[in-house]
């Protein structure tokens, strides 16, 4: 068997044993099946190829200093793609089927769970597809669902440290009342072109304004967007965010520590009152902003003149990454251990 260099993980595919299916035929779902091919055979006339019918969950499971495996929040992911499904008509799996299927493909799996120590944890990721071959637009008769992992290395390689993003108006992600709300594969898609300008510019990502005035903030590309002034967490109510549920948790945290939430409509200039601000996700947890530049006006907002984050940050950040790899007890219920 080969041996893994969990410190020098990248957020990248690295093929793993197993990976579990379930198909959706005749309007009912089948068994779970384990497979180990990374292969997926497809009729070419499958509405995901063509109509984009396909929603995706992330999700993570991390080895403790007690050996064991938590996988956080998976019934949130399980919820959120019914959610995605209803969204573009595809069939909705059962949060059973999504749970035995979850733990299922990581206990498999088992050996690319990477050491506590390594700070590296395993990303789960389930898909979703319609299959059967369509040409006239509707939505498939038949759906796979697929889970597979892959071990990935802690985000911040140099430690946790902010990093700049910008405004750019002639992009948008998602309409008003449009898919931004569901995780699917054509959001992503839409976010590609300025995505890359911005990393050419030397920006982690994009921050993007609401796409109908283009006056509140909306989200960064694939991470929701917050912000801390006063010992108050604010976050961005929007119809065209995807509901993340590191955002989520992170609110919880932040009342837990006595802290006041706001969840509402955050107008650009309000960045300038903010202390601190950060993106947050899966992958990172949080990811604390150094500084937007809004390329069109030419503003910009620092929330880190020190390139360190802040201390707001931090702590929520260090809370999270506690209940998650079980240093902390769990107080919300959050983490599901793997028996
Ligand atoms: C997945 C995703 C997020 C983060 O959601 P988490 O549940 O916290 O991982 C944020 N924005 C977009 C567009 C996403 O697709």
């Amino acid at each position: 068997m080969e041996t893994i260099d969990w410190s020098n993980l990248s957020f990248g595919y690295m093929p793993t044993d197993y990976n579990v299916r379930c198909t959706y035929k005749n309007g009912a779902w089948g068994e779970l099946e384990v497979c180990t091919s990374d292969s997926i055979n497809l009729h070419m006339a499958a509405t995901c190829l063509h109509y984009g019918q396909e929603g995706f969950e992330g999700l993570k499971a991390f080895r403790g200093r007690d050996g064991r495996i938590r996988i956080f929040r998976l019934e949130e992911n399980a919820a959120r793609l019914q959610s995605t499904s209803r969204g573009i008509l595809m069939a909705e799996l059962p949060t059973e089927k999504f749970r035995e299927a979850i733990l299922t493909v990581v206990k498999k799996n088992e050996r690319f769970v990477p050491p506590y120590e390594s700070g590296a944890s395993l990303y789960i990721r389930p898909l979703l597809i319609g299959t059967s071959a369509q040409v006239g637009v509707k939505p498939a008769a038949e759906y796979l669902f697929v889970v597979f992992v892959t071990p990935v290395g802690p985000y911040f390689k140099e430690g946790f440290k902010p990093t700049p993003m910008c405004i750019l108006r002639q992009y948008d992600r998602a309409a008003p009342l449009g898919t931004g709300i569901y995780k699917v594969g054509g959001n992503y898609a839409a976010s590609l072109v300025a995505g890359e300008k911005a990393h050419e510019m030397g920006y982690s990502a994009v921050l993007y304004l609401d796409a109908k005035e283009k006056k509140y903030i909306d989200e960064c590309g694939p991470a929701n967007f917050f912000g801390i002034r006063d010992n108050c967490y604010i976050t961005p109510q929007s119809t065209s965010i995807l509901p993340s549920i590191t955002n989520k948790s992170l609110m919880e945290i932040a009342r837990s520590m006595g802290m006041t939430v706001e969840q509402r409509r955050i107008p650009e200039e309000e960045l300038a009152t903010f202390e601190e601000a950060g993106a947050c996700g899966t992958a990172a947890v949080i990811s604390p902003i150094e500084r937007i530049d809004d390329l069109d006006e030419n503003r910009t907002y620092i929330f880190s003149k020190d390139g360190r984050p802040g201390a707001v940050c931090e702590r929520l950040y260090n809370k999270l990454r506690a209940i998650q790899y079980g240093d902390e007890p769990d107080p919300f219920g959050w983490v599901t251990v793997v028996e």
